[in-house]
C-alpha cells in the first residue's frame, strides 16, 4: 500500500491559476468557511478552466480578467500572481494557516484505505463527482464510494431510479480513467418511517456499497424508531448505517433520536451491518458512549466524511480522533480495508 500522507494534498505548481484557485477552495472547505466564500474560488476555476491560454495570457497581461462573469477582484489577483509563477498571497496566508483537524488518531488516520459516504453536485453535494473522486486519490485513498442521497430526500435532490441508473454509466467512465484508484457506486439511501429502503431493490443490488440513514421523522417514538432501525440494519441490502442518532451539534442544534441502542447494534453485529462514525463536525455521531457501546456489540466500524465538497474529504481525522479516544481497533474499521475484502464483505451480505 502506498504511503499515506496525514497532511493535505501538496500545493499545486507554479504558474498553474486553476490549480491555485483549487487548492484555496479546498483550504477553505476543510476549514469550514462559508460556502458563499468557496464558491467565488470554485466559479473562477471553472472560468479560467474554460479560457483559451492566449485569452488568459493577455488578459493577465492587461488585467482585465475581472471583466469575466465570475471573476472578482480577489480571484483576479490570485490568477494573476499563479500565473507569473508564484505561490499567490492569499494562498499562502491559508497554507501558512493550522488545519483544524484533530491529529490525536494520527496511527488510524494513516491506516484509512478509503471512505464509504460521499455526495456529488448530483444531489446536493458542490462538485462533479469527477473532483470528488481525485480529492479522495490525492488525499492517499485507495478507494471512495460515491453515495448521493435516495428520491425521496427531495431537498437534497435525492436521485431517482433513473437518475441513479444514469449516474451508474457516468461513473463507470471516471472510474476506468482513475484506475487503479477503485470510485465504487453507493447510494445514501433513507430508511423510511417503517425501515424500507428508498430505493428499487434490483437496483441496490447493483451498487458496490449501500449506506442507510435515517433523514425524516427522527422524532418518532423510542419503540417505533427501534423497529425502523432493527429493520434496516437487518435488510441484507444494506451495509453501513449511516449517522444512527441523528443529532446536530453545531449550529441548528438537533437531539438524538431515541431508540434501544443495544438491541439495534445487537442486529448490526448479527447481520453484518456497520456503524458509521460519521466525521462531520456538526454531526459527530454517534455519541463516545454509544460508540463504545456499539464497539462492545462487536460491530464493525466505518470512518465516514460525509464529506459534500473536496475539502470536506479531509474530515476523516474527526473521526479518527473519536475513535482513538474510545479505542477502536484499526482491524475493526472497514475503511482501512484494501477494496478486495471491502468487496467480498458486501457483496457476502447480499
Ligand atoms: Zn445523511
Ligand atoms: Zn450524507
Amino acid at each position: 500500500m502506498a504511503p499515506r500522507r496525514t497532511d493535505s494534498a501538496p500545493p499545486p505548481p507554479a504558474a498553474d491559476p486553476v490549480a491555485a484557485l483549487d487548492r484555496i477552495a479546498y483550504l477553505l472547505e476543510r476549514d469550514q468557511a462559508p460556502t458563499y466564500r468557496v464558491k467565488a474560488f470554485r466559479t473562477a476555476s471553472a472560468v479560467v478552466a474554460g479560457l483559451d491560454p492566449d485569452d488568459l495570457r493577455l488578459r493577465v497581461e492587461r488585467h482585465t480578467l475581472g471583466d469575466l462573469k465570475g471573476i472578482g477582484p480577489k480571484t483576479a489577483d490570485v490568477i494573476e500572481q499563479a500565473h507569473a509563477g508564484g505561490v499567490p498571497g492569499y494562498l499562502a496566508d491559508l497554507e501558512a494557516r493550522p488545519s483544524p483537524v484533530p491529529t490525536d488518531g494520527a496511527a488510524l488516520l494513516a491506516a484509512q484505505r478509503g471512505d464509504c459516504h460521499m455526495h456529488s453536485d448530483w444531489s446536493d453535494g458542490g462538485s462533479p463527482i469527477e473532483l470528488m473522486a481525485r480529492t479522495a486519490r490525492d488525499l492517499g485513498h485507495e478507494w471512495v464510494v460515491l453515495t448521493d442521497h435516495s428520491p425521496r430526500l427531495t431537498v437534497a435532490r435525492g436521485l431517482t431510479a433513473e437518475r441513479l441508473r444514469a449516474q451508474l454509466d457516468v461513473v463507470a467512465e471516471i472510474a476506468a480513467e482513475l484506475a487503479p484508484f477503485r470510485l465504487l457506486t453507493g447510494i445514501e439511501c433513507d430508511i423510511l418511517d417503517d425501515g424500507s429502503l428508498d430505493q428499487e431493490p434490483e437496483l441496490l443490488d447493483r451498487l458496490d456499497v449501500v449506506v442507510a440513514s435515517v433523514h425524516s421523522k427522527l422524532r418518532m417514538d423510542e419503540p417505533a424508531m427501534t423497529r425502523r432501525l432493527l429493520a434496516a440494519v437487518r435488510n441484507p441490502r444494506v451495509n453501513v448505517l449511516g449517522h444512527c442518532t441523528g443529532r446536530l451539534i453545531q449550529g441548528k442544534q438537533r437531539p438524538e433520536s431515541a431508540f434501544d441502542a443495544d438491541a439495534v447494534f445487537a442486529a448490526c453485529a448479527e447481520s453484518d451491518t456497520a456503524v458509521e462514525i460519521n466525521c462531520r463536525p456538526e454531526r459527530s455521531d454517534p455519541p463516545s458512549r454509544l460508540l463504545r457501546g456499539a464497539l462492545a456489540a462487536g460491530v464493525f466500524l466505518s470512518i465516514d466524511t460525509d464529506a459534500h465538497a473536496p475539502g470536506q474529504l479531509d474530515w476523516q481525522g474527526y473521526g479518527c480522533a473519536r475513535a482513538k479516544a474510545c479505542d477502536v481497533p484499526a482491524d475493526r474499521v472497514i475503511t482501512t480495508w484494501p477494496v478486495e475484502r471491502l468487496l467480498a464483505w458486501t457483496g457476502a451480505s447480499r
